[in-house]
C-alpha cells in the first residue's frame, strides 16, 4: 500500500499525488457505467426529463437538491452506525451560538437546512471561492483562475462542487435529474460534511480509513450503506 500524500494533496490514479484543488470535484462517472453520457445528458431515455427545456431542466434539478436536504433536515430517525460514522469522518460534536450542544447528525440536519444549491455549469463564482474557508490554509492561493462553469465544462464527470467550510453547492443539473432519492440523499450528505468541516475527499477518506477505489463515490456509497439503508 502506497503511503499518503502530504496534507493538501491527493493521490490520482496513476499513482501521483496532485493539489488537493483536484479532489473536491465530486465524480460519479462509474454510477451510470450502463448509460452512455450522451443518452442520458439530452434526457432521452431518462425518467422526468425528457422534452424539457434547459432553464426547466435546471429548475428542476436544484428543487431535486433542495428537497432532498429538506429531507436530510427534517428525517427524524438516524442510526447509532450512521452518528459513527459520522463522527469518523470527522464531524465532531460542538457548541451552539446558542448554547445547545450538536451532536454529528444534528450538524449534518443544520447543514442541510441552510445549503444552497447553484448551477455549477453557468455559475461564474471563482473556483477559489470554494476554498477560501478551507480547513487547510492557503488552498485557495493554489487554484487555478477558472470559474466554477470553467471548471464544470472541462470535466464531464464532475456531478458536484462544494465551498469547504461554506454553506454553497454547486450541482450539474443533467446528472441531479436521472438519479434516485435515496443516492441524492447520500450524494448531498457527502457535499454537506465538505461544507461542515472543510475537508477534502483525501482527507475525508483518511478519517474513515478507506482507500478511494472509485474515486469520491466511495465516500457517498459509505454514507449511503450507513446511514440511507
Ligand atoms: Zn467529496
Amino acid at each position: 500500500m502506497q503511503a499518503p500524500c502530504p496534507l493538501g494533496q491527493y493521490r490520482e490514479a496513476s499513482g501521483y499525488c496532485v493539489p488537493v484543488w483536484v479532489a473536491v470535484w465530486d465524480y460519479s462517472t462509474h454510477f451510470f457505467s450502463n448509460v452512455s453520457y450522451d443518452t442520458w445528458q439530452s434526457g432521452q431515455a431518462e425518467e422526468g426529463s425528457a422534452g424539457r427545456s434547459p432553464g426547466d431542466e435546471t429548475n428542476y434539478a436544484l428543487s431535486v437538491a433542495s428537497e432532498t436536504a429538506s429531507f436530510v433536515a427534517n428525517r427524524p430517525y438516524w442510526s447509532d452506525t450512521c452518528q459513527k460514522t459520522l463522527a469518523d469522518i470527522g464531524i465532531s460534536v460542538a457548541d451552539l451560538p446558542s448554547g445547545l450542544t450538536a451532536d454529528p447528525i444534528s450538524r449534518l440536519q443544520l447543514a442541510a437546512g441552510s445549503v444552497v444549491f447553484l448551477d455549477g455549469t453557468t455559475s461564474r463564482a471563482p473556483l477559489g471561492d470554494l476554498y477560501t474557508n478551507s480547513a487547510v490554509p492557503g488552498l485557495a492561493a493554489l487554484v487555478p483562475l477558472q470559474t466554477v462553469a470553467d471548471v464544470f465544462a472541462g470535466s464531464p464527470g464532475t456531478r458536484a462542487m462544494t465551498e469547504l467550510g461554506g454553506n454553497r453547492i454547486w450541482i450539474r443539473p443533467s446528472y441531479f435529474n436521472q438519479i434516485g432519492s435515496g443516492w441524492a440523499a447520500a450524494v448531498v450528505m457527502h457535499e454537506l460534511v465538505h461544507n461542515i468541516i472543510g475537508l477534502t475527499d483525501d482527507d475525508l477518506a483518511r478519517n474513515l480509513g478507506i482507500t478511494l477505489v472509485n474515486g469520491s463515490r466511495d465516500i457517498t456509497v459509505r454514507l449511503l450503506t450507513d446511514c440511507l439503508n
